[in-house]
């Protein structure tokens, strides 16, 4: 777990329940160790720890797929980390920022490693909404807790509407195995949505059955980014 001095705000991290301009940029490092997740196979989650004074103590990123271990949630590496390197005091005044809200067992960690505040950039519920536009099963084994359901009392701050975006394209990309960019090597490239008959196979979404939402997705993400739209061709009728 490297440590990281830049992007520092220039005030320490702020107590209250509400996200701080000052507090955007580790919100925005959390989400570049995500997007670093993503580029080595693993799923988009980024997360700093930091002190009283606003320094970044520790950070990680999700390192499940890399390991395979499940319980390799970068919320719960910074919490066992910081049962190991600091005071009680510290812990209880140290702030976690975190591109997703922290899951159950990571919330529990905190709550049991005493830590304090929690800011996220994006909301497990923004995330369920997501997985239920792109048709994606739910796979998780633990109930859908709030942080707050888990630690009652602590503050907890977020989601920040332009960072989950970015959280949401971050999770489009480890779902669908490329970037927006380079959706043309899938075997829907040049297609548009409204020209597909209904869900087709796609390899890059590990050769699972996509939904007509992934292919306006798709589409929609490559606008966003500025990239030139896909070209509308359909299909060749079979012989
Ligand atoms: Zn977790």
């Amino acid at each position: 777990m490297a440590l990281n001095d830049h992007d520092l705000p220039e005030s320490g991290a702020d107590r209250s329940t509400t996200v701080t301009e000052a507090e955007l940029p580790y919100l925005r490092r959390c989400i570049e160790l995500a997007a670093e997740a993503v580029e080595a196979g693993d799923w988009p989650f980024g997360s700093v720890l930091v002190d009283a004074d606003g320094k970044i103590l520790a950070e990680d990123r999700n390192r499940e797929s890399t390991t395979g271990d499940p319980t390799r949630h970068p919320e719960f590496e910074l919490a066992r980390w910081a049962a190991t390197h600091l005071s009680a005091e510290e812990r209880a005044t140290a702030t976690v920022y975190t591109s997703g809200e922290h899951c159950p067992m990571c919330a529990a960690a905190h709550g049991w490693a005493g830590l304090g505040r929690i800011v996220y950039a994006s909301s497990s519920q923004q995330a369920r909404d997501w997985k239920a536009e792109w048709g994606v099963p739910v796979t998780s084994p633990l109930s859908p807790l709030s942080i707050q359901d888990v630690v009652p009392g602590l503050e907890v701050a977020g989601p920040v509407p332009e960072l989950a975006e970015q959280v949401r394209e971050l999770q489009w990309r480890a779902r669908s195995g490329s970037s927006a960019s380079d959706c043309r090597r899938h075997e829907h490239r040049g297609l548009a949505a409204k020209s597909l008959p209904g869900p087709v196979r796609c390899r890059g979404f590990a050769g699972q059955t996509m939904n007509w939402s992934y292919f306006a997705m798709c589409s929609c993400s490559s606008s966003r980014l500025g990239l030139r739209p896909l070209a509308v061709r359909r299909p060749r009728p079979r012989k």
